[in-house]
């Protein structure tokens, strides 16, 4: 794509303004003719620092939305389709093909997915994520895409899916009416037929749900999806795995590359960093508060510091931040640990000399005096994963389904909802399985917030349980020093656009006036 494209409003035509606005905007329609894509080119315009992280927050949130949609609501259900829309809609992206200048909604989309490839080409966890919630987004866009725009659709994501004439179409009715499960066994009304080459419909095959013939698939209408979202999700992989290649040049940029892994380990809500809450618990309600307010990680890792007298250093800094996050000052944090690992018969000097550095430095007061911010889930599930010997981690992640099953004995969930919650691990929706876990312990519903972070499981729990009246102070505090997702600011704004230019050009002036 020309980069003149992106700014039409920039380009010089002659004719006077109302010709220029014309041309312009023929020029956006035409970089984006439709309100879904295949994303089969990067985007090659400007964007600035900021809009970069913007479009890419905005597209985690929405991908979030999508899982969270897809495992609370039956996909293509109304209630599904209304909630995704709703969501599309506020976070302004494109979704419907007849809505009036739609050229921002879909550049965003356009960009924000090419951003997010760089942040979940990482590894393979990463990769099967994104091209689920992907693909789930292409589904209902293209669910609801009008009949009449299919063709050129298909035309313009390279699929040479033809509909076949209704000559041809009459001819093969039968046939393809009884190789066609998903059409019912009904003939009248048979919509577009598509006749695509075998090798493209053999997932069909495969579960003989297709008529072929001389080499060719007659696929109804409503199977065209399938084969569609399969090679959408072909392209992806492979895109994603050619990515991965060219990654060492994007995360030698010292502010892109806190960026792309805050990306992919993030959540997009607050950082629940201590301000406001401090001095807000005293040490002798930990015990009971882990037991009725804490997730799953964090009451793991309070037992095991109770009994143990111990916990090694992932655990002392996943439970040491939240612990910081729902309110224990420096004074009582030092105190908290020091009587239980003198209760391990430690040395008070050793432990002087050897942890209390530690949680000095976690406070910001040792070192770089970087205030640290309590580990989001997505951090949590995805960094550092626990060896032998931890207690940290995501028990919905990391225990063995017979060990998390006998945990969640332990915690008095019903056997349905022990299956539901595995069933969704199964499906690797650790967070959503820790959001039902929630619903069954404090008896809602619907929770009603869609769960990424410890501390928010322990605000939400808490506003639950002191009955509906938010206990939380001044918690929302979006700037801290680390980990967001924020970009870090480099005295050399040329080597970002020398290690981007593959993927995505920054505007020069922008950046040197974010670089001042
Ligand atoms: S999903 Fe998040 S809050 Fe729940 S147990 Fe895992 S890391 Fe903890």
């Amino acid at each position: 794509m020309d980069p003149g494209t992106l700014h039409g409003n920039k380009m010089e035509f002659s004719g006077g303004k109302r010709r220029k606005l014309r041309l312009a905007d023929d020029q956006r329609n035409a970089c984006y003719p439709h309100s879904l894509q295949f994303y089969l080119q990067p985007p090659s315009g400007n964007v600035s620092l900021t809009e970069f992280e913007t479009l890419a927050i905005d597209r985690v949130k929405l991908l979030k939305t999508v899982e969270n949609l897809g495992v609370s609501y039956m996909k293509g259900t109304e209630q599904y389709q209304s909630k995704l829309e709703a969501e599309l809609r506020k976070l302004k992206f494109s979704y419907r093909e007849s809505l009036e200048d739609e050229y921002e909604p879909r550049r965003k989309d356009h960009i924000s997915h090419f951003i997010l490839r760089l942040a979940y080409c990482q590894s393979e966890d990463l990769r099967r994520w994104f091209i689920q919630q992907e693909m789930d987004l292409l589904r209902f866009r293209f669910s609801i895409l009008p009949k009449d725009k299919i063709q050129s659709f298909l035309k313009d994501s390279h699929l040479q899916f033809e509909a076949i004439s209704d000559e041809e179409k009459a001819l093969r009715e039968q046939d393809i009416v009884a190789s066609s499960p998903s059409l019912g066994g009904a003939p009248s009304g048979l919509e577009s037929v598509y006749k695509i080459p075998f090798a493209e419909a053999l997932d069909l095959f495969r579960g003989r749900k297709v008529y072929l013939e001389n080499g060719f698939a007659y696929v109804p209408h409503k199977d065209i999806v399938a084969i569609v979202l399969n090679e959408f999700r072909t392209k992806l992989s492979k895109a994603l795995a050619l990515t991965a290649r060219s990654l060492p040049a994007v995360q030698s940029d010292e502010r892109l590359q806190p960026l792309l892994n805050h990306l992919s380990h993030s959540y997009t809500g607050q950082d629940y960093s201590t301000q406001g809450n401090a001095g807000k618990i005293s040490l002798d309600q930990i015990d009971s508060l882990s037991t009725k307010c804490f997730p799953p990680c964090m009451r793991q890792l309070h037992k095991a510091l109770r009994e143990n007298h111990h916990l090694r250093h992932g655990g002392r800094m996943q439970y040491g931040l939240f612990l910081k996050g729902i309110g224990l000052t420096l004074e009582q944090a030092l105190q908290f640990w020091k009587q239980e690992f003198i209760r391990g018969k430690m040395d008070p000097d050793k432990f002087d000399k050897g942890y209390s550095y530690n949680i000095r430095h976690s406070y910001g007061k040792e070192g770089k005096r970087t205030d640290y911010t309590p580990y989001s889930c997505m951090k949590i599930i995805l960094t550092n994963t626990p060896g032998q010997g931890d207690y940290h981690g995501c028990p919905f992640r990391h225990s063995d389904p017979e060990l998390l099953r006998q945990k969640l004995q332990a915690y008095k969930i019903p056997p349905a909802g022990i299956s539901q919650i595995l069933d969704l691990v199964k499906g690797t929706h650790y967070q959503v399985a820790c959001q039902k876990f929630f619903e069954m312990t404090h008896n809602v519903d619907d929770c009603g917030f869609s769960l990424s972070h410890p501390n928010q499981f322990f605000f939400e729990s808490q506003r639950i349980l002191s009955g509906g009246k938010d206990i939380k102070k001044d918690s929302v505090q979006p700037e801290t020093p680390q980990p967001k997702p924020s970009v870090q600011r480099s005295k050399d704004p040329s080597s970002t656009l020398d290690s981007l230019s593959s993927a995505l050009d920054m505007d020069l002036e922008e950046l040197e006036e974010l670089l001042q």
